[in-house]
Parts: structure tokens; C-alpha cells; sequence
């Protein structure tokens, strides 16, 4: 199992623009999800747990422009990027899809090419893991292509979910995780785990840390909220 490719979720309500944004990102090797209007964007946001969203300004129900300052307004929203996406191409329009803090903004008709790039270049600052860069942190090293881990050069003996696990971890250090996102992301958006599966998994790793050397409390335990790096 490699690390989770990354998942994104498109909002839009032309089914020939979904259509064509999906073929594309599944070319790149994403998974996705699509929303035909803002109702059914915010209800995937919390099911699908994405990776990133691209974000049609008009929409029926709910704007985009909308769902991008609910998406910016919780504490997770700094790791979602969003990319608007718009018809209409006055300044006034690019000013304001930057205020609601979406992380780039693009003007219909663009070019694929282009968007794949700058869905790259989003990913690659929010969800490191899944576009195979090497994590580090302190003496710990993970090297997803190899699927590799170690500290201070001392090899971890890993499961695949605790590879995972780690990846997740290691992508944001001090950033404390539910037990519940911990799940999404690790096991996928359609799991039937209980989150003491997750404390299972934690154990296991930290074993693993332990006997390559690492510090007993390099995975914290953040009372009734979760874990955290660091
Ligand atoms: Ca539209």
C-alpha cells in the first residue's frame, strides 16, 4: 500500500465541465468526488474529507464564493487549499475570490495543462505525503516512493497503516488529529473502523519508534481530542 493518493473534490454544475475536470485529475492519478451545487459541496466536504477543492463561483444553492469562506473560516481550512474557478474575468472578481481566501483562483475558459499544474503546486504545500516528497522532522525521515522511515538513520519496521499513519502525522507536526480524520485519512473515506483501531495503530508505531531510538513522546496523546507529532 503506497501512501493515499490525494482525493478532490470538484464543485460544479455543469456536468460537461465535471466530466472533463474529473478525466483529467484521475489521469493524474487523484481520486475525486463531485458536487453538482453548494448543498451537496458542503455535505461532501465533511464525508469525503478532500485533499482539495475545485471551487465553481456560481452555483446553484450555496455560492462558491460562500463555501470557500466557510471552508477558510475553520481551523483545518489553512490545509484545504481551493481553487476558484470563474467565468467572468474582471479584477473586481479576482480581488474578491482572494478576500474570501481562496489559495488560487482561475478564469473560464482555462488550460488544463495550467490547472494540473498549480493542483500540483497546492498539493504539494498541503498534503506533501501524497505527492511522494520526502518528510522530515527532527531525526525522523520518511521517504514515501521507497517506502522508507527512519531515525536518525536507524530503520522503522512498519505496517502499511502505520506508514500511513506516520505520513499523515509527519505532514503537519503539532498539529493534534481526531482519532476520527486520523481514520478517514489512513483508512480511507468509506472505513468501518472504530477509532480504537486508530489507538491500536498509535501503540504500534510508537513501538516501532521506540526501538529504533526515538523519543517515548515523539506521538502525543492529546487528551479527548486525539494525537499529534511533536
Ligand atoms: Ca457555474
Amino acid at each position: 500500500m503506497s501512501p493515499a493518493r490525494a482525493h478532490i473534490l470538484v464543485v460544479e454544475d455543469e456536468a460537461a465541465q465535471r466530466e472533463i475536470l474529473r478525466y483529467n485529475l484521475e489521469a493524474e492519478g487523484y481520486s475525486v468526488a463531485e458536487a453538482a451545487d453548494g448543498d451537496e459541496a458542503l455535505l461532501l466536504l465533511e464525508e469525503e474529507a478532500p485533499d482539495l477543492v475545485l471551487l465553481d463561483w456560481m452555483l446553484p444553492g450555496v455560492s462558491g464564493i460562500e463555501i470557500c469562506r466557510r471552508i477558510k473560516r475553520r481551523a483545518s481550512g489553512r490545509d484545504l487549499p481551493v481553487i476558484m474557478l470563474s467565468a467572468r474575468s474582471e479584477e473586481v472578481d479576482r480581488v474578491r475570490g482572494l478576500e474570501t481566501g481562496a489559495d488560487d483562483y482561475m478564469v473560464k475558459p482555462f488550460s488544463l495543462r495550467e490547472l494540473m499544474a498549480r493542483v500540483r503546486l497546492q498539493l504539494r504545500r498541503a498534503r506533501p505525503g501524497t505527492m511522494g516528497a520526502r518528510l522530515q522532522y527532527g531525526a525522523l525521515l520518511l521517504e514515501p516512493e521507497a517506502h522508507r522511515a527512519s531515525w536518525a538513520g536507524h530503520g522503522l519496521k512498519l505496517g502499511p497503516l502505520e506508514f500511513r499513519l506516520l505520513s499523515t502525522l509527519m505532514e503537519h507536526p503539532g498539529r493534534v488529529w481526531s482519532r476520527e480524520s486520523l481514520l478517514r485519512r489512513v483508512w480511507g473515506r468509506e472505513h468501518d473502523h472504530d477509532t480504537r483501531t486508530v489507538d491500536v495503530h498509535v501503540a504500534r508505531l510508537r513501538k516501532a519508534l521506540r526501538r529504533a531510538g526515538a523519543p517515548a513522546d515523539l506521538v502525543r496523546t492529546i487528551r479527548s481530542e486525539g494525537y499529534a507529532l511533536g
